[in-house]
């Protein structure tokens, strides 16, 4: 099969990107990727040497470029992954989130019912949802939870659901959608929690926590999440949708504590800044549908999945510090000053 993996050069997509050339080296996969600041070309150096991968560097948002793809690559499969991904960057300025997330999942969902598809998957968020209370650890997100987002990123990825759901019904391109969890693990960028909390203790600088540092994630290592999108293209079917997650819910602050202690840090690294605008809360998934009509289980616990990431960036320190020295660092000077 044509595999077609747009967004492969971010985070989640290129960690899917080594799990199909891994798990299924029968499949042609086709990375199609702006580069945007999120984008990076070192993350896919290793499946470059790989004949089955291809890299088409072009817009999702792009309708000539996604026609072009389509009648030259003619995918079995497309897993959208391409996003603006960054809630605070969405909250400085919403536009792009709505042409990249809105529009361009319109134009790959055009394509597909002008040159017909296999399969069409939409790669979510739990953030659709908004958010849970914190004193109700017994509410957790189902699929029949109502869409409440709370920024514009997530209204951005609840309005590319509805639209992929219509042309579903409407049109019967054959779709489906899992929102997931908060991922982590290798080659995430900088600027998310996870990572800006591990090379902030490894470099002596605050890390900054915002608000109180009680609103709880819930945390999936990024290889589970591939492997449960693996298992809904190829035994799920169209018009599934599925929540994904592994029951690890923890505050803030516990994770960035554990993460000080891994790496041998003071606790007075630890800053508390003015609270994200419009902070969600709690996230919480209910697996359960997943677990049931799929079988799918996550494999890697929290404590193993956070070592072996501080592990990788101990261990990449070229990969995010190319990163660091550019475009990132004015955003982290408009958002953190000189922390
Ligand atoms: P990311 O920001 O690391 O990567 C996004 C990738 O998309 C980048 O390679 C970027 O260059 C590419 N891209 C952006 N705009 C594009 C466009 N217009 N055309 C083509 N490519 C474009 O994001 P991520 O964290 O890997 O998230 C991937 C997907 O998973 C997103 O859809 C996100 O909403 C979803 N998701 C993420 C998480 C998480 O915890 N990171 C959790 C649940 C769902």
């Amino acid at each position: 099969m044509n595999i077609v993996v747009t967004g492969g050069a971010g985070f989640i997509g290129s960690n899917f990107v080594y799990y199909e050339l891994e798990h299924h080296p029968e499949d042609t996969i086709i990375c199609y990727d702006a580069l945007t600041y999120a984008g990076n070309l070192e993350t896919l150096q290793e499946a470059e040497k790989n004949p089955k991968f291809r890299f088409i560097h072009a817009d999702i948002a792009d309708r000539q470029a996604v026609y072009d793809m389509f009648e030259k690559e003619k995918p079995d499969i497309i897993v959208n992954f391409a996003a603006e991904s960054h809630v605070d960057r969405s909250i400085e300025n919403p536009e792009q989130f709505l042409k990249t997330n809105f529009m361009g999942t319109g134009v790959l969902l055009d394509a597909c019912r002008k040159y017909g598809i296999q399969r069409y998957h939409q790669v979510s968020t739990d953030e659709v949802y908004g958010d849970l209370p914190l004193d109700r650890p017994d509410l957790f997100f189902t699929e029949t939870t109502n869409l409440h987002t709370s920024s514009p990123y997530s209204a951005s990825k609840a309005s590319a659901d509805l639209l992929v759901m219509s042309y579903h019904r409407t049109y019967g391109v054959p779709a489906s959608i899992s929102r997931c969890s908060n991922n982590y693990g290798p080659f995430h960028f900088p600027e998310k929690l996870i990572p800006l909390m591990i090379i902030n203790a490894l470099n002596d600088k605050k890390l900054p926590v915002y608000g109180t540092g009680e609103n709880v994630r819930d945390w999936l290592y990024v290889e589970d999440h591939c492997s449960a999108i693996d298992l809904i293209l190829r035994k799920g079917k169209a018009g599934d949708l599925f929540n994904i997650g592994g029951h690890n819910e923890k505050q803030n602050i516990e994770v960035v504590k554990i993460i000080l202690k891994a790496l041998g840090k003071p606790e007075s690294l630890i800053e508390y800044v003015a609270d994200r605008k419009g902070h969600d809360r709690r996230y919480a998934i209910d697996p359960t549908k997943i677990r049931e009509a799929l079988g799918w289980e996550p494999e890697t616990r929290f404590e193993t999945g956070i070592q072996k990431t501080i592990e990788w960036y101990l261990t990449h320190k070229d990969w995010w510090q190319h990163i660091i020295s550019g475009e990132y660092m004015q955003y982290y000077d408009r958002m953190y000053g000189n922390r």
